[in-house]
């Protein structure tokens, strides 16, 4: 991995563990959920978010995905309730995508690829930052969203109309007043598990939230994703795609249901 990890033959998740031996670790994501052996867990609570649109500050291609980024430091975007306890701020948001619509999400259900999966970060208020949190076993949680091929989404077009901005790597530009609650579907029904960035350095420190219903996104608007390179300007040009890690060993962790 001389040039850094991605997702190519030579730097990708197979290699990962050369330079991250966490790869191989007891609570690595993402995972195969399969729904009849997740435990329906009563003490669970209903998962609060609330964000503050104006906290949207800019979105950035980094290289491996895009990401929108959020002013974090106050409590106005924040994520409690759930299986977590305290307040969790929101930091950001991404997505990873496939080169078609057969794959792309992290997670699966009994198997079942999704196109794209969207993923919500969160750090705990009890540590000072983001960059404190990120290390430690209750530092962030995590909320995922399947993406289904379905009717063009308007909130998320919302998103993909800068993608044409930031289309190599480094690039950025402001992105302001957006509410990623509205990028959520209907229920708010979740599993639940102890996982991990799935991304290096592949820090132990995620409690995933997975909802269990998709949200919908048409196959005219994935194509937009696949326009982004994961390339800089100067370099040949690499649509970033596949840009996902595939599930990891449960190794004998309990993934619990919000519902029945
Ligand atoms: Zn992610």
């Amino acid at each position: 991995m001389s040039h850094g990890w991605g997702y190519g033959p030579a730097n990708g998740p197979d290699k990962w563990a050369e330079e991250f031996p966490v790869a191989n670790g007891p609570r690595q994501s993402p995972i195969n959920i399969v729904p009849k052996e997740a435990k329906y867990d009563p003490s669970l609570k209903p998962l609060k978010v609330r964000y503050d649109p104006s906290n949207a500050k800019g979105i950035l291609n980094n290289g491996h995905s895009f990401q929108v980024d959020y002013v974090d430091d106050t409590d106005s975007s924040i994520l409690a309730g759930g299986p977590v306890s305290g307040k969790y701020r929101l930091k950001q948001f991404h997505f990873h995508w496939g080169a078609g619509d057969d794959c792309g999400s992290e997670h699966t259900v009994n198997g079942v690829k999704f196109p794209c999966e969207l993923h919500l970060v969160h750090w705990n208020t009890k540590y000072p930052s983001f960059g404190d949190a990120v290390s430690q076993p209750d530092g962030l949680a995590v909320i995922g969203v399947f993406l289904k091929i379905g009717a063009a989404n308007p909130r998320l077009q919302k998103v993909l109309d800068n993608l044409d901005a930031i289309k190599t790597k480094g690039k950025q530009t402001t992105f302001s007043n957006f509410d990623p609650k509205t990028l959520l579907p209907g229920s708010l029904d979740y599993w639940t598990y102890e996982g991990s960035l799935t991304t290096p350095p592949l820090f132990e420190s995620v409690t995933w939230i997975v909802l269990k219903e998709p949200i919908s996104v048409s196959s005219s608007q994935m194509s937009k994703f696949r326009c982004l390179l994961f390339s800089a300007e100067e370099e040949d040009s690499c649509n970033m795609v596949d840009n996902y890690r595939p599930p990891q060993l449960l190794k004998g962790r309990q993934v619990r249901a919000s519902f029945k």
